[in-house]
């Protein structure tokens, strides 16, 4: 079938029944069928790219030049973006078709996908449940089938929760690997974008064009340039017909990863996964990290810290929504950033100025960022024995859209993947099953830092 077909079977797909999971925010179906009917014809002469004409979507977290980019907020809700992220040009280049911008929690705040300008988004596999979140749009779509592939971003597990919730893949990479030029910033010390889909080898797939050094972004970093689908095959020819592919692999596990608040399913599910690790040759061994719940207060102090920081530059002047007939310049700076900012991103700027203030900067900004380097050392002491670190995604499968859960719970679902990027670690879920509700269960496989190849080829031989 030709890559026209592909994009007509996907924008039908879409167009009946997106109605009921409300994943995309922006179509951009003529673009697309364009741009596939040259892919076919660039395939005709010979073009051997292997995602020339490969449908996908763009998170509204990346700009996207002369299409709207939301963020999933008011305040950018007429933003036509003058110019691409460096993502979005490089997967551009590989010859892939956008079909589109993909719904998200305002400014990528939150783990639920509840808190968009453009309404909550429901997870394909039971429509009253959440698909998790921020990236819930990226997620639901590839689930729903809509799209093969996603990108996605992830501050604080953004990428690996929602995939969790939704039974796919989903892979952050390590800090700096990709380039954050263009990517609308929440905290930029964390913000990291990475791929979804529906297992490790497509998230391999779309992650090879979007890394590599970017001089647009100073935190990009020049390192090797790994070929991720090289790496998985080379894996998967070495592992032969051998019942143990897996031998010789260090699984750590922490029980700070298995603690209080755990669903008993999802624990379940995970270790019954970490048998199956076992019975494939790997081994796992017991790690120390560091407590969780300081991890979780950490990251509430910080990515709220930058946040507040990014964000004073939507004021209604330079950027973003601007209010009816402000009667001055307060008037208009206050009204515009009330009206054009939800509940949660003002909670969010109101907590990070608060820790960022004259009086309080060394009590909570400077000791969170001290506890940071502990993380970053308890990290580097558990990689000592160990190849790679499991656990679950999250504490809970998908949890219901009427329970409209409150902002400090919310929170607490994010304890297993914050870690990760206070670390600049890379890590990705996989799904490992589905609870007595038919609810998708995640397992996240943290590693060092540059080791997505081992973390992608690893989850391949998993699976
Ligand atoms: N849920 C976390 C938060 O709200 C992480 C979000 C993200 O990774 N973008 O900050």
């Amino acid at each position: 079938f030709s890559s026209l077909d592909l994009t007509e079977h996907f924008i039908k797909r879409i167009d009946a029944l997106d109605s009921k999971i409300n994943s995309f925010i922006t179509h951009t179906s003529e673009t697309a069928r364009a741009q596939a009917q040259a892919a076919d014809e660039m395939r005709a002469q010979g073009d051997m790219r292997p995602l020339l004409g490969v449908p996908m979507a763009h998170k509204d977290i990346f700009c996207t030049q002369g299409v709207l980019t939301t963020c999933g907020s008011k305040m950018l809700h007429n933003f036509v973006s003058p110019y691409n992220a460096t993502i979005v040009t490089n997967i551009d280049k590989a010859g892939m078709i956008s079909l589109g911008k993909l719904n998200m929690d305002e400014f990528a705040m939150g783990s639920d996908t509840s808190s968009s300008y453009y309404g909550a988004v429901h997870n394909p596999w039971n429509l009253e449940h959440v698909p998790g979140g921020s990236s819930g749009g990226s997620a639901s779509a590839v689930a729903a089938g809509f799209i093969p592939l996603a990108t996605a971003s992830d501050t604080g597990g953004s990428i690996r929760q929602p995939a969790s919730f939704c039974g796919l893949t989903g892979i952050k990479p390590t800090y700096g690997r990709v380039s954050r030029f263009g990517m609308i910033a929440y905290a930029s010390s964390l913000d990291q974008a990475g791929s979804m889909g529906r297992s490790a080898k497509d998230c391999a797939y779309l992650l090879q064009p979007m890394i590599g050094h970017d001089p647009r972004d100073a935190t990009s970093i020049k390192h090797d340039m790994p070929d991720y689908i090289q790496d998985i095959n080379e894996a998967e020819a070495k592992a032969g017909n051998s019942d143990k592919p897996l031998a010789g692999l260090r699984i750590g596990v922490a029980k700070e990863y298995f603690g209080e608040g755990l669903d008993a399913e999802v624990d379940q599910l995970v270790r019954a996964a970490l048998q199956q690790y076992e019975d494939l040759g790997a081994t796992v061994v017991e790690v120390t990290i560091t407590d969780p719940e300081i991890t979780l207060a950490t990251y509430y102090m910080l990515a709220p810290a930058e946040a507040s920081s990014n964000l004073s530059r939507f004021d209604g002047v330079r950027f973003g929504y601007r209010c009816e007939n402000p009667k001055d310049l307060i008037d208009l700076y206050t009204r515009s950033r009330s009206e054009g900012f939800g509940p949660e991103v003002q909670r969010r700027i109101l907590m990070g100025t608060y820790a960022l203030s004259a009086g309080y900067f060394d009590a909570y900004y400077t000791k969170a960022q001290k506890i940071r380097r502990i993380i970053v050392k308890d990290f580097d002491d558990a990689f000592k024995n160990c190849d790679v670190i499991a656990s679950p995604t999250a504490p809970t499968p998908a949890y219901k859209l009427s329970e409209n859960l409150d902002s400090a719970t919310m929170y607490l679902g994010d304890v297993y993947t914050i870690g990760v990027n206070l670390a600049g670690l890379p890590a990705l879920s996989q799904p490992v099953g589905l609870t007595s509700e038919g609810l998708p269960v995640g397992l996240q496989l943290i590693g060092q830092h540059w080791q997505e190849s081992e973390l992608l080829t690893t989850a391949h031989l998993f699976q």
